[in-house]
């Protein structure tokens, strides 16, 4: 029986059947402009009701933006979640859909999950997942076990502080991973080398043909790496997945190999691209609902 996930973003709310690692069938609504509690359960049930039959009565995955731990959930940053205090929100998504039991992980930690499960990860039983999209988030698998923490806030490796006086970030601090080797980190950069805006995608295209796309590329994998390399003297993980639109863009994740190769060898983690893609999330929160609870 295929078990159902629900994998909740900034932007819009993805409900899945999946079996074996993979997704089986998808819906998708958007979800709503800095959701409350209520308009987050409105859009995760509004996603998966179509599916619930189909799961026959079993656990529910739920992967979702935020910091979540324990079966609540509570936002980063309260212009994307209206979430300032930790609500119970697994159990109350239960009670909407039935009395189905509900499990949730941050979807950073979940896509970690997914990986070291069904993707790039298996056989990795320590493993960094770090996403370089629009903005960086990531997840930790330690031990064969997801990492949460205290208040979720585990594996976000967006927030790491990587420069003292660097650029503000959505989190409240500053200088941050995100704010210096994000897709949005590069595009900003990018118009003030080349003095109009620019895509991220287009800036790579630019690369070996103009060099302030190369330094602007540069940089932020550099900045990547030397991150890399910190999380090496945290946890010295088996493998670093490394997936998002620019982590996946072409030439990027040899930048970074190339970057982490001037770290001393102790210091430079094995490194993967990404194999679910987009669907890493909901395969990773699916199997984790589906495995017997642990004492
Ligand atoms: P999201 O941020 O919504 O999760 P993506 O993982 O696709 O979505 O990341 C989007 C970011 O990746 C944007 O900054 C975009 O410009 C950049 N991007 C997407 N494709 C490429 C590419 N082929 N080369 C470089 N950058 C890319």
């Amino acid at each position: 029986v295929p078990t159902l996930a629900i994998d909740i973003g900034g932007t819009k709310t993805a409900a899945a059947l999946v079996e074996g690692g993979r997704v089986l069938e998808r819906r998708e609504v958007a979800t709503p402009p800095a959701p409350g509690a209520d308009a987050l359960l409105g859009a995760a049930e509004a996603a998966a009701r179509p599916l619930l039959a189909a799961s026959a009565g079993g656990p529910v995955g739920v992967a979702s933006a935020g910091l979540a731990v324990g079966g609540s959930l509570r936002a980063v940053n309260t212009a994307t979640f209206r979430l300032p205090e930790p609500v119970p929100f697994a159990a109350m998504l239960g009670a909407r859909l039935g009395g189905r039991p509900v499990r949730l992980l941050n979807d950073g930690t979940a896509a970690a999950w997914g990986e070291h499960r069904h993707g790039a990860g298996r056989g990795a039983a320590s493993l960094v997942f770090v996403t370089i999209s629009t903005g960086v988030g990531g997840g930790l698998v330690v031990d064969g076990r997801p990492l949460s923490g205290r208040q979720g806030l585990a594996g976000h490796l967006g927030f790491l502080g990587v420069a003292p006086d660097g650029p503000a970030c959505g989190s409240g601090r500053r200088g941050t991973l995100e704010s210096l080797a994000s897709g949005r980190a590069i595009e900003r950069d990018a118009a003030v080398a080349l003095g109009r805006p620019v895509s991220a995608r287009e800036l790579f295209g630019l690369r070996g043909r103009d060099p302030r796309a190369d330094a602007v590329i540069g940089r932020a994998a550099e900045v990547a790496a030397r991150a890399l390399a910190d999380l090496a003297a945290l946890l010295d993980p088996d493998l670093v997945v490394v997936g998002g639109g620019v982590g996946l863009a072409p030439g990027y994740l040899g930048l970074v190999e190339a970057a982490l190769a001037r770290e001393p060898a102790l210091f430079r983690p094995p490194l993967a691209p990404a194999a679910l893609g987009a669907d890493a999330g909901l395969v990773g929160a699916a199997d984790w609902a589906a495995r017997p609870a642990e004492g």
